[in-house]
């Protein structure tokens, strides 16, 4: 195979676990990043319903308030009425009929309170118990930073300090395309496979899928710009064929 790409192959191999161990690095912080959010929008809405639990309760205690009135209100003038000290017996009876309306709307209204305070409270308990297992999978995630960050951040030191030496291996005008590429592409390698670049799925002629499978020449895919690194054998009688019809330089 040509040296080139023998050395542009070690060279993407050692960047590919690069960009693995970033991924995992990054990782790291990024499941923390989103358990952050996640638990501060939580957060924010326990605090929504507490202040609507709040509204429950003082608007409850206002209609016990009511209730508690209009009660006394209701025996009192049955009371007044019982002993004859009401002159004007229909008028009061009205009067007693009217409040206890006014009684059965306020402890059908407190009924009604209290449900929408208990299925809020429901609700609160449950987001409670959701915020602690996230705090708990923050702490968890936090350590894991701690522990494995400078572990992966060693290792893409140490990566780092090899590629220099890889690097420098590869012929300059190919390390610049090399470079090029992957701004553009992690993969700035890839395989053919049925004659077409695994990437962009290009399809090539056959003499340059026979040199890429030689590895005899640099190719470059003519659809994507990527580095044509070998042959995926998708058929092995292809492959059987083609070894056949090999000459050996
Ligand atoms: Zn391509």
């Amino acid at each position: 195979m040509q040296e080139t790409l023998l050395l542009l192959e070690r060279l993407y191999d050692l960047d590919q676990r690069r960009d693995q161990t970033w991924d995992a690095m990054k990782g790291l912080e990024k499941d923390l990043a989103e358990t952050a959010t996640q638990l501060e929008q939580l957060r924010a809405e326990i605090g929504g319903l507490e202040g609507q639990r709040k509204e429950l309760v003082d608007a409850e205690r206002a209609n016990a308030r009511e209730l508690d009135k209009h009660v006394q209100r209701r025996t009192r003038t049955q009371e007044q009425l019982d002993a004859g000290l009401l002159p004007d017996f229909l008028t009061a009876q009205r009067q007693i009929e009217g409040l206890g309306q006014i009684v059965d709307r306020l402890e059908t209204e407190a009924l009604e309170l209290m449900e929408r305070r208990e299925i809020l409270e429901r609700k609160l308990v449950a987001l409670g118990e959701r915020a602690r297992r996230l705090e708990a999978r923050q702490a968890q995630q936090q350590l894991r930073l701690e522990q494995e960050g400078p572990l992966r951040k060693a290792e893409l030191d140490a990566l780092n300090l090899e590629r220099k030496d890889r690097k420098e291996s590869v012929p300059s005008h190919v390390l610049r395309e090399y470079e090029g590429l992957r701004k553009l592409h992690r993969d700035a390698l890839v395989w053919l496979e049925g004659g077409a670049c695994q990437a962009c799925r290009m399809h090539h002629p056959p003499q340059v899928v026979l040199e890429v499978r030689r590895g005899s020449k640099v190719h470059r895919c003519r659809g994507c710009t990527r580095f044509l690194a070998g042959v995926v054998e998708a058929d092995p009688e292809d492959a059987v064929k083609d070894d056949e019809s090999r000459v050996d330089g």
